[in-house]
């Protein structure tokens, strides 16, 4: 079966796909149990944060940040693909209807990353180690033998982990100045 991108989900989970692409994931999610507790988390997730941003929210310019989510939807979705020099529409983009839980969301991928660091090593003896992959209180280490990858966090934040038995590390946090959500992906081949 061909699950939905993460990126997907999330924007699945606050009704925020254009209504085809929302209706066929949908459709998916409610015969998979994988998705369906992914989407359960992204759920949780946006209500905490909700609740979290209930404080500070009301200072936020709302028109900037629905602008700049929709220019980070398109950006997620493109894939990699450029985006044209063109304003974002002013029209009523779903996500402004949820304007407690609008936050801009960036989806970071690492693996492809990590997929390239680990083709660059192959060559040398000390790489045929097992991975360790862990939290640190300063963000992600990925080690194997004498080598280490780090992806620190920014400090002061309040950063939420998650594992997996198929060996990848998640961790999310969110700006408190500019309500910027990070998610990082990390897996260990
Ligand atoms: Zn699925």
């Amino acid at each position: 079966m061909k699950h939905p991108g993460e990126e997907i989900l999330a924007l699945y989970a606050g009704a925020d796909l254009p209504l085809w692409r929302q209706w066929v994931t949908g459709w998916h999610v409610r015969r998979c149990e994988r998705c369906r507790a992914e989407v359960r988390e992204f759920r949780r997730t946006r209500e905490g944060l909700a609740r979290e941003a209930a404080g500070w929210m009301p200072t936020l310019d709302w028109e900037r940040l629905a602008a700049e989510m929709e220019a980070n939807i398109r950006v997620g979705l493109a894939a990699g693909q450029c985006i044209r020099g063109r304003e974002p529409q002013r029209r009523s983009w779903p996500l402004v209807r949820v304007a407690a839980v609008a936050i801009p969301l960036v989806v970071l991928t690492l693996a492809g990353f990590w997929l390239q660091l680990h083709r660059l090593r192959t060559a040398a003896p000390s790489w045929g180690q097992d991975v360790l992959l862990e939290a640190t209180g300063g963000g992600i280490e990925l080690r194997q033998g004498d080598r280490v990858l780090i992806l620190q966090h920014p400090e002061a934040e309040r950063v939420t982990y998650s594992g997996s038995v198929q060996g990848s590390l998640r961790a999310h946090w969110v700006d408190a100045e500019t309500g910027q959500v990070t998610i990082q992906n990390v897996y260990a081949p």
